[in-house]
């Protein structure tokens, strides 16, 4: 395939209009079509020319950073519009769909059952969860980008713990821990229905939550836990 060095079509974006005819007379003026062979635009390298287009647009055959190759217009090339053969758009597409790109973490899996338990009704372990008050604090509840900077990467073979159990989803009281950690913490901290309604009693005499904590063996954080946070709902 071989391209006259002039063109009858005038389309000035393409081409140097610096040449006139070699009698430097004539009113026609020549045009001599850029050569873009060997630039780059954005992710395109330009090949070599390819056919005009049918309205004789001048067209470049590209080779994209990601293998594909691609006929565009010299004018596209140009001007921005056509910074790849198609992948970035694609790419930028997916990622805003993902957002953070973690939807299969472990992190991310974490942030949602801690979601189900404590949003939605029917979940099986809703009673234990969200049905007595364990809540999430704010800036986790409609963030995973919040959740992960908060908690980093989760370490295998752990899982999201609370440390006080009747405490909420909140940077302050959750951990990555092991099942043999977060069974300490039940043993620690449990509660009873029978201790709440003491705690409630002595809370309402006036007593102390650390001195609640130490008569019925736990922790401050559990106490505060139904004092403020709606664990145990009376
Ligand atoms: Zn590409």
């Amino acid at each position: 395939m071989s391209f006259p060095a002039t063109s009858p079509f005038p389309v000035p974006e393409d081409m140097d209009a610096s040449l006139v005819s070699e009698d430097g007379k004539s009113l026609k003026r020549k045009y001599r079509i850029r050569d873009l062979t060997g630039m780059v635009f954005g992710r395109l390298s330009v090949l070599e020319r390819d056919e005009n287009s049918k309205t004789g647009q001048i067209r470049w055959k590209c080779i994209c950073t990601c293998g594909n190759i691609k006929t565009v217009q010299a004018s596209n090339l140009k001007n921005g519009a056509a910074p790849s053969c198609g992948c970035l758009k694609k790419e930028v597409l997916s990622r805003k769909k993902k957002r953070h790109g973690m939807t299969f973490s472990r992190e991310y899996h974490s942030w949602q059952s801690m979601r189900q338990r404590c949003l939605n009704t029917s979940h099986k372990s809703w009673d234990d969860y969200g049905g007595r008050g364990i809540k999430i604090c704010p800036e986790w509840l409609n963030s995973f980008e919040q959740f992960y900077q908060d908690m980093g990467p989760r370490p295998e073979e752990t899982t999201l713990e609370r440390e006080d159990v009747n405490g909420h989803y909140c940077k302050e009281n959750c951990v990555w821990a092991t099942h043999r950690t977060q069974a300490q913490n039940r043993r620690n901290t449990v509660l009873s229905f029978d201790k709440v309604n003491l705690l409630w009693k002595l809370k309402e005499d006036g007593i102390a939550m650390t001195e609640i904590a130490k008569m019925l063996g736990t922790s401050k954080g559990a106490i505060s836990g139904v004092v403020y946070g709606g664990a145990w709902k009376k």
